[in-house]
């Protein structure tokens, strides 16, 4: 395997430049013809040309400026701006990562993915591309990358997401409760203040929609029958496991979330729905009263509360179930509904 040296050596740019050998001070082939690497590798056309390398994406803040000239014609490139910070949201962009290091392989073209020093985020990159590839888990993936580069080290944040990747399959579903809670705690991250909440952050308010839905269940207020939230709001969460905040900052076992039953918990953690918008802005923590009776249903906290099962919930929507019923879509006329007689508590 090629092995770049970086750091403290610098970049010998003059000595055997013209060798394939001096590619390898830029890039490192972690797969052939998958390359990793730092912002040196795009820094000069010689570098691609040197590995034969037709195809770059780059995970970094600044877009590359490849030199028109020999060397880059026909280049295929994808910019994902990305800062090396924790916080940063790459899972969202990792569906099309992957799927343009497989259409260049496909293509038959030599890919790099840098980012600027090549130690975390394309490290991220390539980790993810692995995991899908050849159906790794995170772990299998990392410890292989990082036996072809001991230097790789992804920030903790990037772990957490692609252990979220590996929940979800290895595709990312932003329908999934797995992705919801990640996104509202990335909203969270990112609007400290509350004061201007994104609408699509929002579920629609079912009681605006009368036919056409299409996952069934829906939950009404047990005292006056509103309309509240529907079943693919629910964000289900494994039990028992204690307090694992879905934070990685807190992240010391898997995150993993499962559409288990929730025997032990006495409420559900919802994703928020279009008629708490007033109450959720501008404050951390409060009440959930039904939009018509203002019967209390439960209670939110931007930083998160614990389920009656021990789970940590960050941030937190929660809604007693003793205070709703569910009602099932019956699925042979569309949008009948009916009461179930099951009282989930
Ligand atoms: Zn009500
Ligand atoms: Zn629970």
């Amino acid at each position: 395997m090629l092995e770049a040296q970086e750091g403290s050596h610098g970049w010998e740019h003059q000595i055997g430049s013209q060798s394939r050998a001096s590619s390898a001070r830029h890039m490192l082939e972690v797969r052939p013809g998958l390359f990793l690497g730092g912002a040196a590798a795009v820094a000069e056309p010689d570098h691609l040309r040197e590995a034969a390398v037709t195809a770059v994406l780059t995970v970094d803040s600044e877009e590359p400026n490849f030199k028109t000239g020999a060397g880059v014609e026909g280049l295929r490139s994808l910019f994902v701006p990305a800062l090396d910070k924790p916080e940063t949201d790459l899972l969202s962009h990792l569906d099309r990562c992957v799927a343009f290091i497989v259409q260049a392989r496909a293509e038959g073209r030599a890919v790099l993915v840098h980012c600027h020093s090549g130690v975390s985020r394309s490290v991220t990159v390539i980790t993810a591309f692995m995991m899908k590839t050849d159906q790794l888990t995170f772990e299998e993936a990392y410890e292989n990358l990082k036996t072809v580069k001991p230097e790789a080290k992804m920030n903790e944040g990037f772990e957490w997401q692609l252990k979220l990747y590996q929940a979800m399959g290895c595709e990312v579903d932003t329908s999934s409760a797995v992705y919801k809670q990640y996104r509202l705690q990335k909203v969270t991250e990112k609007y400290p203040e509350l004061q201007n909440l994104p609408q699509e952050l929002f579920a629609v308010d079912p009681s605006a929609i009368s036919q056409g839905l299409k996952d069934g269940g829906l939950y009404k207020c047990r005292k006056c029958r509103r309309s509240l939230f529907r079943s693919s709001s629910v964000l289900d969460h494994n039990e028992g496991s204690g307090p694992i905040a879905f934070a990685h900052k807190r992240m010391t076992a898997s995150p993993m979330l499962s559409a288990g039953s929730q025997a032990q918990c006495t409420s559900y953690f919802i994703e928020p729905v279009q008629w708490m918008e007033s109450t959720l802005l501008g404050v951390m923590d409060g009440q959930l009263l039904c939009p018509k009776c203002n019967a209390k249903l439960g209670s939110f906290n931007w930083y998160g509360e614990q389920c009656s099962c021990g789970r940590w919930i960050a941030p937190a929507f929660q809604i007693h179930k003793s205070r709703v019923d569910e009602t099932k879509t019956l699925p042979m006329w569309g949008s009948q509904t009916r009461e179930t007689g099951t009282r989930y508590m």
